[in-house]
């Protein structure tokens, strides 16, 4: 901590990075990470149908799916390609040869809906799209669209041409979704440099001797599973993948059970879910070394319950947010089990914590937002100059929404949400986008929807509800509504009618006082 400046600093050696100027994509990079002879472990295996991908093969066929994009699809630098599919063996050399071309990949959740996913095409501008059979029918006709699971997409994986595309490291790599601190979902935009900086960390971290095998539980098209799957190919470890939120933990666990698994990564429900004894009983998970969450609070109570079923396994936290390019600030395996502190602040990061309301940046033991900056941040919201401003401050901070402090040893405890959004088992909510939906029903004067804990989900939506006089509208009946228009995990699962919303003098919505109404009710 500086205290002059207010900042933290990591407490770990800054990773080298290649000079920002030079040109290189994001897959070239990680290329250069790679041994020569590349091993002969499995790279990728899907745990659903067992087939596997080798570290040669993964570099084979995604340099093949390059040429193939440039020649068949004329994609290159700048295009952009919408993919919606679960967690398949074809997506990280997918991933990898669009970061080659220089084209902008855009993963969107596969759960959206036919109107869900119209917003976010409408947002990014795809030139093409790569879906699978099942998802491909919620995409706008208007898309070009490749079937992931097609004869013809598998012969891309075949091409013996090589592909060459000028890459920058500030082009644009990456767009995911995420609706921020306020309103509604945007285009986060993240540049090749963002993942050349993550993939430095992965492998600067990197363990010599037995290959590491994770279990990755997490989708990826959100951050968490989009950078872990980058660090697979980079610490040379087996990713285990399973269908991406779809799976159980059963289900998971399995999988861990049968591939050795050293390493699983996922969202709080599947730490609480492996806490409980009748989950996995009779598995041998005796490989298994560290479980690291992230995406959403960590229940103390689940944390232990965890450790004390799995005494030898490593428990940590990871914490990040989709704008700040995936994983900030993760606590290190040379660290100790402090399950409760979402970790230590990652090379090349600076944090600070300031006073929400005065603007003031605060020191060490002191509760107020967390702002950090460093080079994996985004560039910004695609086209929203409004959202880029209240994103950063005016020296480029990024303003996470997230009530922190830091204690005298630099772990971070994340003490509260300051932003609207809600995180359904780590899924995002954007209250924004329900409550528009709720308005648009003539029965309704007025509506807000704000968090509720739940404990295996961590939160679930929960309406706040002023009918028409004369309404009988029902609870179940506004469920009804909104799970017809919206992704699973978007539905509202609670109702309260209200006789008014409680605004500030400038009518927004006081989320803090509804959320205390809310709680009351518990
Ligand atoms: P996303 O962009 O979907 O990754 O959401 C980021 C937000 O999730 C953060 O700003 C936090 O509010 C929350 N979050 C992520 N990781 C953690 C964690 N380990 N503990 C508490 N909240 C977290």
């Amino acid at each position: 901590f500086d205290g002059v400046t207010k900042t933290f600093r990591s407490l770990r050696p800054a990773v080298t990075l290649p000079s920002p100027t030079m040109p290189l994509s994001a897959a070239s990079y990680a290329f250069s990470l790679l041994p020569s002879p590349l091993p002969s472990h499995p790279a990728i295996i899907d745990a659903t149908t067992g087939a596997a991908v080798s570290f040669p093969d993964l570099l084979s066929k995604s340099r093949s799916l390059a040429a193939s994009l440039r020649t068949h699809l004329g994609l290159s630098n700048g295009h952009v390609a919408f993919i919606l599919s679960p967690n398949r063996l074809e997506i990280p050399a997918l991933y990898l040869a669009l970061f080659s071309l220089g084209a902008v990949t855009a993963p969107a959740n596969p759960a959206s809906t036919p109107a869900e996913i119209a917003d976010l095409v409408r947002l990014s501008n795809p030139a093409v799209a790569f879906a699978v059979s099942s998802t491909a029918t919620a995409l706008p006709r208007h898309l070009p669209t490749f079937l992931l699971d097609s004869p013809e997409f598998h012969s891309f994986l075949t091409s013996t041409a090589t592909p060459a595309a000028e890459v920058r490291q500030s082009d644009v790599a990456v767009i995911l979704f995420s609706s921020g601190t306020t309103g509604r979902v945007k285009a986060v935009a993240l540049t090749h440099r963002s993942f050349i900086v993550a993939a430095a960390g992965f492998y600067a971290t990197r363990r010599e001797g037995r290959p590491e095998v994770t279990l990755l539980a997490a989708p990826m098209f959100h951050t968490m599973g989009f950078v872990l799957a980058l660090k697979g190919v980079v610490r040379l470890a087996t990713t285990v993948l399973m269908g991406g939120g779809r799976a159980g933990v059963v289900e998971m666990l399995q999988a861990a059970e049968q591939h050795k698994v050293t390493e699983i990564l996922a969202a709080p429900p599947v730490v609480v879910a492996m806490g409980r004894p009748e989950v996995a009983a009779g598995l041998d998970l005796s490989a298994l070394e560290r479980v690291v969450s992230g995406g959403a609070p960590l229940h103390p109570a689940a944390a232990e319950r965890l450790m004390a079923r799995f005494p030898r396994v490593e428990l940590s936290q990871g914490y990040g947010l989709t704008e700040a390019g995936g994983i900030s600030i993760l606590i290190g395996l040379d660290e100790c089990r402090n399950v409760r502190s979402a970790g230590r602040i990652h090379s090349n990061v600076e944090a600070k914590i300031v006073d929400s309301v005065t603007g003031e940046a605060l020191s060490v033991g002191q509760e107020g937002e967390l702002w950090v900056r460093g080079p994996a941040i985004m560039k910004g919201y695609v086209g929203d100059d409004e959202a880029n401003a209240s994103a950063f401050d005016s020296d480029g901070w990024l303003k996470t929404g997230d009530l922190c402090y830091f204690d005298h040893d630099g772990f971070l405890y994340i003490v509260d949400r300051l932003k609207e959004l809600i995180k359904y088992k780590a899924y995002q909510v954007a209250p924004a986008e329900l409550e528009l939906l709720l308005q648009s029903l003539p029965e309704i004067m007025e509506a807000a929807v704000v968090p509720y804990p739940h404990e295996e989900a961590g939160q679930i939506p929960m309406a706040f509800v002023v009918r028409q006089p004369g309404s009988n509208l029902s609870e179940a009946e506004i469920i009804d509504f909104v799970a017809k228009k919206v992704a699973p995990y978007k539905k509202i699962r609670k109702v309260a009618f209200v006789d008014s919303i409680p605004k500030s003098a400038s009518g927004k919505i006081l989320r803090k006082e509804l959320s205390k109404q809310a709680l009351s009710r518990l």
